[in-house]
């Protein structure tokens, strides 16, 4: 008889998983995938571009359709919430939210792909109209319909991390006047302050009000409940429409109201197949889980698409009786606002301070291209490195179009452990059009060394 293969959460690790197990088992898996919106297998990453107006319609986000899922053999319940799940009886409950009906569904496996939240700070007036939130497509669809509706000058954008950051991009071709709002010191977060302030004032060179240090604390609104100014300690921010970009949390309270361990990051904990810890037959991928950091050693949350999808491919060949392992992460992220690119892998200071590790900074200012080639523009590289050692803890690259992908040479170095001497010698590829003859990462690497001596 075919095993039963239950889905909750129709995106990337959850249909990845799917579709994986599928391929593998064929005929001798049973597939029921639960998802409770109106999407299925859509990418939220391309939600500023479409915004931005790159994408131009809603259909080119869905990587495969309902009707796709359906023909591959994948049982489909669209708008269908799974409410509890039984681990005794290996079962789930689910509730249809267009006509309530409640459907029972056992199984042999289990996947929680329920993905993530995003973090909506209960202050006066977040909900009022005009406040938007850019999780899923239909919150995209909303903002683009009221930006091609309404007539809007003024735009403020909560958050400065890169979902802020894409989105301030995406509101400036509007020809919006735009403001971000961020309570840290500096814009993107992710990176450390320098490498921050950098951003900050490329962002102010786009004509982008960043204002850090500035925490909201309401929403004002109009007499039709339309909000109208943000309200931060020093002065109010008058604006037409706002987009909240705080971040986002492990959606979660199913798995722990069914008794499943959650981590310090409050991400499910799975061991290295992505099995849920103490369970023979539950995964759990993508968003909703945490994962180990490789350089600190620590468990962390990191929501992102590329981790998501490899979770579920991971997740579809163990269901299927196959043997794969997510070994980990090393924090490798890229980001852009209009030609200002940013990217960071590894440990931050404060990060590597935090895991124990003594080191050692550099920062060198270089150009993407040769310097005599037309369209050579400016990037800075930041290299952390143990002291002593020498290994390569993180790096940090702000720059403009040309920059940010140099990031994985870095991430490789990460992942095999190797030491700035080590990257001095690396062979990466040359001519004026690409990079200088020495590339950023190996000047970055030689001066990192140069420091890693004098101060062993
Ligand atoms: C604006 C934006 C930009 C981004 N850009 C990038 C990027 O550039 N690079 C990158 O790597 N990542 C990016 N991400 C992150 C990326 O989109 C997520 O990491 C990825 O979508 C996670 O996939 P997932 O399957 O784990 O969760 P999700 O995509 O959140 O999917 C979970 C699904 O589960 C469903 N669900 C939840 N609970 C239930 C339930 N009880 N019953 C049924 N269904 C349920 C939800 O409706 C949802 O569809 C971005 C995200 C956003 C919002």
């Amino acid at each position: 008889m075919a095993e039963r293969m239950v889905v909750v959460g129709g995106d990337a690790a959850g249909m990845s998983a799917a579709s994986q197990a599928l391929r593998l088992k064929g005929d001798d898996l049973r597939v029921v995938a639960f998802e409770r919106s109106r999407h299925v297998s859509y990418s939220a990453c391309g939600i500023p571009y479409w915004v931005a107006g790159d994408v131009d319609e809603e259909a080119r986000l869905v990587a495969r359709t309902a009707e796709d899922h359906a023909k591959a053999g994948i049982d489909l319940r669209m708008r269908t919430e799974v409410e509890g799940i039984d681990l005794d009886a290996g079962r789930v409950t689910a509730r249809d939210l267009d006509t309530g009906e409640v459907v029972t569904e056992s199984y042999d496996h289990l996947v929680i792909a329920t993905g993530a939240v995003p973090i909506r700070p209960p202050l006066p007036g977040v909900d009022a109209a005009g406040v938007f939130g850019v999780q899923t497509l239909d919150d995209g669809a909303a903002l683009i319909d009221d930006l091609g509706t309404r007539p809007a000058r003024r735009a403020v954008v909560v958050g400065g991390g890169y979902i802020g950051v894409e989105m301030a991009e995406a509101l400036v071709r509007h020809g919006l006047e735009v403001t971000v709002l961020d309570r840290a010191t500096q814009p993107m977060a992710t990176l450390d302050p320098d490498m921050g302030a950098k951003v900050h004032e490329a962002m102010e060179g786009l004509g982008i009000d960043v204002r850090t240090e500035t925490p909201v604390e309401a929403f004002e609104t109009d007499a039709d409940g339309r909000v109208r100014a943000v309200v931060t300690p020093e002065r109010a921010f008058e604006t037409d429409l706002v987009v909240l970009g705080i971040g986002v949390a492990p959606n979660t309270p199913l798995a722990r109201d069914a008794g499943l361990p959650l981590g310090d990051s409050g991400g499910i904990r799975t061991d290295r197949q992505l099995r849920v810890v103490g369970q023979e037959r539950v995964w759990a991928g993508g968003d909703c889980v945490e994962v180990r950091h490789l350089v600190s050693g620590r468990y962390v949350h990191v929501p992102l698409g590329t981790h998501a999808n490899k979770h579920g491919r991971v997740i579809g060949h163990n269901v299927a009786g196959a043997y794969a392992t997510f070994p980990g992460v090393v924090g490798t992220a890229v980001s852009k606002v209009c030609d200002l690119e940013i990217a960071r892998t590894g440990l931050l200071e404060k990060e590597a301070r935090a895991s124990g590790f003594s080191f050692v900074t550099v920062t060198v200012d270089a150009t993407t291209k040769a310097g005599y080639f037309p369209g050579a523009a400016d990037l800075s590289v930041k290299l952390i490195a143990e002291r002593r050692t020498g290994r390569l803890l993180g790096a940090q690259i702000v720059g403009r179009e040309g920059s940010a992908k140099r990031i994985d040479v870095a991430a490789v170095a990460l992942w095999n452990q190797m030491t700035v001497t080590d990257m001095t010698s690396l062979d990466l590829g040359y001519a004026p059009p690409f990079s200088p003859v020495w590339d950023p990462i190996l000047v970055a690497s030689r001066k990192a060394t140069a420091k890693v001596r004098e101060a062993t």
